[in-house]
């Protein structure tokens, strides 16, 4: 799940955590394994190169870092846990297993019960994959991208399209709940490629699939290859045929498209990532994980000897809070809200703020409307088809 990690928040430094944050209901648990193999081209996600006694290191704060919080927090039921990267597949079953272990002993486990794994092909070998899964794993995330050799070079992926599919045949013995994410709208690709790939990923009748376009984002490989003009992004009309491609391959094979980018069989939606876009809280730990509580946003340190130095003295590694106004939380139930495609719940929205939504935004709507970019009625506000192409138009409507 990438959106909520990628947002920036101002902070505010120097408040009493304890006295801003507190969650009262069951949360999201989201831990934030900080170490990667090698840097892919188009990743700027923090993370830094594997080494056994770093992890070991890493594991041991982020112990103290579960122990502060079940203190802290009035609430100690979580109902999702998405153990992200990073590359938590580069962990030795073992220690996944006492990862689990620790958090079973400072909260509670209720809900869905889904704990998701992201691994890496490259990272995953037949033993490995069966072990994932007697040590509690129920759901793996696998990072395919793609099954061309070309694009897999191109993104820095480690792992080749063969070892991809060995990795899918294993996963498919021991997983009934797992996810494909691909990537489109590479430089170069062609839509018949990506036809080719989407293809080579639906025979696997995965029950979960994310698909991203590609966004090169600023200090990473790709955007020094294009600031130097030697890539050049795919134009948007290629970019939105390979989405509507996609969308049709999809629904002809039976997958609902719950939100702009993921798609599922029925049943098989991701109960974490739900999470998000119905604006209800999480907790994210580990270096760089972000944080919502229902009202409060909170990020840690993005460095790891920073992170690990804080929690050693028994301190948060919370490096910035921010309180949001009711405006605030408005807006982004609705931003995040309207990347589903069953959109935001107009009681819903009442429940939360004691206010009819038309109330708040009589003039986006109408405005919104008379594009033909949402549609609204008593119950649901909503994307059209025109407004799931054209989402960032709406959603900056009603930024406050
Ligand atoms: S494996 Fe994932 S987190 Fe690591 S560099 Fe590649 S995309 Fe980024």
């Amino acid at each position: 799940m990438r959106s909520p990690r990628r947002l920036l928040w101002p902070f505010c430094r120097g408040m009493k955590m304890n006295k801003l944050v507190d969650f009262t209901r069951p949360f999201g648990l989201y831990i934030h394994v900080p170490f990667c193999v090698h840097k892919c081209n188009y990743c700027d996600f923090y993370s830094e190169a594997f080494n056994q006694g770093r992890i070991k290191y890493f594991l041991q704060a982020l112990q103290r870092e579960l122990e502060l919080y079940a203190e802290l927090l009035s609430a100690k039921e979580i109902s999702t846990i998405y153990i992200g990267g990073g590359t938590p597949s580069l962990l030795k079953p073992s220690q996944l297993e006492g990862l689990l272990e620790l958090i079973f002993n400072s909260f509670s486990f209720t809900g869905s019960r889904e704990i998701t794994l992201e691994c890496n092909p490259s990272s995953l070998k037949k033993e490995k994959i069966a072990a994932f899964k007697k040590a509690g794993i129920n759901r793996l995330s696998l990072g395919v991208q793609s099954f061309n050799e070309r694009e897999l070079k191109f993104l820095g992926r480690l792992h080749t399209p063969t070892q991809a599919i060995k990795v899918l045949e294993e996963v498919k013995k021991y997983f009934t709940n797992y996810n494909l994410d691909l990537i489109f709208a590479l430089p170069g690709q062609s839509l018949e490629e990506w036809e080719e790939s989407l293809k080579k990923a639906v025979s696997f009748k995965p029950p979960h699939l994310s698909l991203y376009n590609l966004q090169i984002e600023e200090g990473t490989v790709l955007d020094a290859l294009l600031k130097e003009g030697k890539i050049k992004e795919v134009d948007d009309r290629l970019d939105a045929e390979m989405y509507l491609l996609a969308r049709k391959v999809l629904q002809e094979k039976g997958y609902r498209q719950y939100e702009i980018s993921n798609f599922a069989r029925p049943g098989y939606e991701s109960k974490h990532n739900l999470i998000y876009w119905q604006y209800q809280p999480y907790l994210g730990l580990g270096p760089a994980a972000h944080s919502f509580d229902g009202k409060v946003r909170f990020s840690n340190y993005s460095d790891l000897e920073i992170y690990c130095q804080r929690l050693s003295r028994n301190q948060l590694p919370v490096a910035g809070v921010t309180p949001l106004s009711r405006r605030e939380q408005m807006s982004e139930m609705l931003f995040m809200g309207l990347r589903l495609i069953d959109g935001v719940s107009t009681g819903d929205f009442k429940a939360r703020f004691g206010l009819e939504l038309k109330e708040v935004y009589q003039d986006e709507l109408n405005r919104l409307t008379g594009l033909g970019l949402v549609q609204f009625d008593e119950e649901q506000l909503k994307l059209t088809q025109k407004g799931i192409l054209l989402g960032n138009e709406v959603f900056m409507e009603f930024l406050p």
